[in-house]
């Protein structure tokens, strides 16, 4: 399969190619050139298909056959949908996705530990540093999805004390490949040493840098496979007629990773895209101008995203075509009041715990759904991770306690210098 860059489309390298650059040049993503499309009966019949062939078939197609054998393929695909993901009817036609029963409680598992496995299959020869900035998730999803994976050591960034207790325990507490790097400062801090790092052309070469953040395919493509065992269990109870994904998005790689399983040939009817107050992507749907704003903090922390970095994408996947982007997906934006009382009131009703991200989910799901529809929306963090909020909420949501004194010591890195000592 051959994959291009899409702000150069003479730049054409195969998946293992596009997984270890990660970035394509001049800041451009890497998207396949064509899209597969699966066979008819092969959808119709995909209930009778465990989730294990349903990923290998979904991934090969994605893929092709350049970059991994079968058997590379198939452990790799085993060790990714290790967890289930139940799709839980919660009564009147609205049903939730739960995509937080991994090892890190949060969606990107699925992501990070599909594109661990497949750079441990890339990089035999040397060892490769991978690189990233978090404000939480996707640092803890990181550290659990490469820990122990051979020839890969990971060091990830994280703003001191702005990511909370439980986020800061998965990322620190592994030690063996796995560093945890505690800057002073904010997320963009963060982010800005990783780019002057990447920016860095002996750098790079001495310690052979990747990164590992949701614009790699490698992440991005698996996401693509829990909307088809959200459609197989669908099927199953005879609900998938005219299915409505809602997704709760920051940087909108989920959501672009279900538009991507549609175009394969899933039978999904569209999609509803839930904002926060970052409501960049929204504001397009509205007026057709792209606007990218700094980020404000919200409750659903893990959507703070004023640049969405797969917008790129979308467009690629519609042929820049507004129209239909706007057919396609409904968009929505909510307050953290809203979120809240949302988080309040549903507790009340249905005895569910809603984390903050999925709230706007369940928000945007419930005011978009027609009378003839059947609605999906993802729940893409346990109530756990996001336990400050869900008290305020929910008082009596009992807190969970973590020993921060078991994980390993943070360095500091609060220069570059300081940084480019730390990563060595
Ligand atoms: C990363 C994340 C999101 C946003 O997903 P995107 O793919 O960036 O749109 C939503 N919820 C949670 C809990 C996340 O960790």
């Amino acid at each position: 399969m051959i994959y291009i860059n899409t702000k150069d489309s003479n730049e054409q390298v195969s998946f293992r190619q596009a997984t270890i650059n990660g970035l394509a040049s001049q800041g451009g993503l890497y998207v396949p050139k064509s899209i597969p499309t699966l066979d008819s009966d092969w959808i119709q019949n995909i209930e009778n298909y465990s989730d294990h062939e349903i990923g290998f078939h979904v991934m090969r197609q994605l893929i092709g056959t350049d970059s991994l054998s079968d058997d590379q393929l198939r452990k790799i695909v085993k060790e990714t949908l290790s967890f289930d993901t139940p799709v839980v009817d919660l009564g009147h036609k609205i049903n939730v996705l739960e995509l937080f029963h991994g090892p890190t409680l949060a969606f990107k598992d699925v992501g990070a530990r599909f594109m661990s496995r497949c750079l441990g299959q890339f990089n035999n020869e040397e060892e490769v540093n991978v690189l990233v900035a978090t404000s939480g998730d996707t640092g803890s999803a990181v550290a659990s999805g490469f820990f122990g994976v051979e020839g890969v050591k990971v060091t990830i960034l994280f703003p001191k004390g702005k990511v909370s207790p439980f986020q800061e325990y998965q990322m620190s507490s592994l030690g063996h490949n796995i560093k945890a790097v505690e800057v002073e400062g904010t997320f963009d801090d963060c982010q800005a040493l990783v780019k002057q790092a990447f920016r860095d052309k002996e750098l790079n070469k001495k310690y052979s840098l990747s990164s590992a953040n949701s614009i790699n395919v490698a992440r991005l493509l698996p996401q693509a496979l829990y909307y088809f065992l959200a459609y197989k269990q669908m099927k199953q109870r005879g609900l998938s007629d005219e299915l409505v994904f809602s997704v709760p998005s920051g940087n909108f790689g989920n959501i672009t990773a279900g538009l991507l399983a549609k175009k394969m040939g899933l039978p999904i009817k569209r999609f509803v895209a839930a904002n926060n107050a970052n409501d960049t992507f929204y504001q397009y749907i509205q007026s057709g101008e792209w606007q990218p704003k700094p980020s404000v903090q919200t409750y659903s922390n893990a959507m703070d995203v004023g640049a969405p970095n797969n917008f790129d994408r979308i467009l690629y996947l519609f042929d820049n075509n507004f129209t239909d982007i706007r057919r396609e997906i409904k968009a929505y934006t909510y307050s953290n009041e809203e979120t809240l009382t949302k988080m309040k009131s549903y507790y009340s009703s249905t005895d569910y715990v809603l984390d903050p991200h999925g709230a706007v989910g369940l928000l945007a799901l419930e005011a978009d759904l027609s009378l003839s529809e059947v609605g999906v929306f993802l729940a893409t963090a346990h109530p756990k991770k996001f336990e400050s909020v869900v008290v305020k909420a929910i008082p009596d949501y009992p807190i969970q306690q973590v020993d921060l004194g078991e994980c390993q010591k943070f360095e500091i890195a609060d220069d570059y210098i300081a940084f480019v000592n730390e990563i060595g």
